[in-house]
């Protein structure tokens, strides 16, 4: 089997991903990112979700993340520069409500992720259509993580990995501890819909709509039905399918995608049919890949608990603060909100470096939603700014340890913590 070399390895270029590569590679590391998809972003070009949420602290409407979420938005022209608080985004693509902004296109992202890689010439390279599908471990350590592409099966050997995976997958192969919800969140197909005019009807016959497409048999599952209007005043962007499954097993995923597909285009139908302003619509797309919210997690070094965000508990080692409420979805049909409980808001909170580090490999991090959290805190710590600013932290991290000689697992967050400082990164200090 080939073998590349890396100092640096990233699996998966999601949110947590792309930022954990920019970073090492910034910070003076050789970076290998490698992802399944043909393209970086994540769910927010795997699924089309435009939010980058995590960012703003709700009730003071304050940026808890700043570093490469910060940069990304700035890049596409949806905050100014020095930008600190909600005031200083494009006004057109913020809700108040949820504490939330958008990115306008999709599209635009792939190719500023696409950029921005580039732009680091040797330092940064990226195989895209790869997929890393099992892992060598010697002595505590990944010796190599194994990829597979179109040029076959391909050895990493990397002195320091990254897992941005999203579902742990390197974590897991290696055998460090891990665990999951129970119940799992479900995944959404998330789908578009053109030439919609949506009239002061609209909503509520979609709802009803859904409820009655249920009753008959041909609808399992749904929430909602969000319909939102993000990328154009007659796009309608859905977020209302709903897929009890487990993404770590392979005929259960694959199952869930035909399942959200084939759900995503009943509603279309049933819209299509009976609802005020949908009579001249059209479907434009799907995905590409249904939504996966909740898979593994590992046992790392800390876990972020319901307890920690409810008492604001603080870490000299904080690398990123949350602020996001418990967005927790059911497996089953919610009407008009999708999530369950109180939805408690959070006062920012300080997540831990050591809720990077798994309990028994030396030269692994794990960032992005599948890092180190209690069920209730992932629902909080698992969007997209905060694993954008995980991703950031775990990045930095690699390539510190590779000017200090070590390995990740072992090196002191506190140092961590200040080099994100210096880089506009790290924890919100005025908390
Ligand atoms: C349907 C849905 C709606 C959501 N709504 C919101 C929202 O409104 N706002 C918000 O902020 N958050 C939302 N979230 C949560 C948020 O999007 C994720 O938790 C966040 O993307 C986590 O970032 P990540 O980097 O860990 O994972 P991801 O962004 O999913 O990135 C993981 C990447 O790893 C790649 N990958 C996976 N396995 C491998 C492998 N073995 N080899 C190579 N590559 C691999 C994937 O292709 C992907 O690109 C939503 C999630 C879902 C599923």
């Amino acid at each position: 089997m080939k073998t590349l070399q890396t100092d640096v390895l990233v699996c998966g270029g999601g949110c947590a991903g792309i930022a954990a590569a920019l970073a090492s590679a910034r910070n003076g590391a050789q970076t290998l990112l490698i992802e399944r998809a043909g393209f970086s972003g994540g769910i927010i070009t795997t699924v089309g979700l435009p939010y980058f949420d995590g960012l703003i602290d709700k009730p003071s409407g304050r940026f808890v993340v700043k570093g490469i979420a910060l940069e990304l938005l700035q890049k596409l022209g949806v905050a100014k520069e020095g930008a600190q608080r909600i005031d200083d985004l494009r006004p057109d693509l913020i809700t108040k409500y949820w504490g939330s902004v958008w990115i306008p296109n999709i599209e635009e992202f792939k190719i500023l992720t696409d950029d921005l890689i580039l732009q680091h010439g040797g330092k940064l390279r990226v195989l895209y259509h790869s997929v890393a599908c099992d892992v060598e471990v010697k002595e505590g350590r990944v010796a190599a993580v194994v990829i597979a592409n179109k040029d076959g099966l391909t050895r990493i050997e990397a002195r320091q990995v990254i897992d941005c995976t999203g579902d742990g997958d390197i974590a897991h192969w290696a055998g460090c501890p891990t665990t999951s919800s129970k119940p799992l969140m479900p995944l959404t197909m998330h789908f578009r819909i053109g030439n919609v005019v949506p009239v002061k009807e609209t909503r509520e016959a979609a709802k009803q709509a859904l409820i009655a497409a249920h009753k008959e048999g041909r609808l399992p599952n749904f929430y909602g039905p969000g319909l939102i209007f993000a990328f154009a005043k007659d796009e309608c962007y859905v977020h209302a399918t709903r897929v009890p499954a487990n993404a770590t097993d392979a005929a259960d995923f694959t199952r869930a995608e035909m399942q959200g597909r084939k759900d995503a285009w009943t509603m279309f139908n049933d819209w299509k049919a009976k609802v005020p302003g949908f009579e001249n619509s059209y479907y434009i797309m799907s995905g590409p890949f249904i939504g996966v919210r909740d898979t593994r997690r590992i046992v790392g070094l800390n876990v972020l608990t319901l307890e920690d965000l409810q008492q604001t508990t603080r870490h000299a080692d904080a690398i990123a603060t949350g602020c996001w409420f418990l967005d927790i979805h059911p497996p089953e049909v919610t009407l008009d909100k999708p999530f369950t409980g109180s939805g408690f808001q959070p006062k920012p909170y300080d997540i831990s470096y050591r809720t990077l580090v798994p309990q028994t490999v030396s030269n692994l991090l794990v960032a992005g939603r599948c890092h180190s959290a209690s069920s209730e805190a992932s629902a909080s710590s698992r969007v997209t700014a905060t694993a954008m600013a995980l991703g950031e932290a775990a990045g930095t991290a690699a390539a510190l340890a590779m000017a200090a000689k070590t390995e990740i697992g072992t090196l002191d967050g506190v140092k961590v913590r200040e080099a994100l400082s210096k880089q506009n990164g790290g924890p919100f200090s005025d908390i």
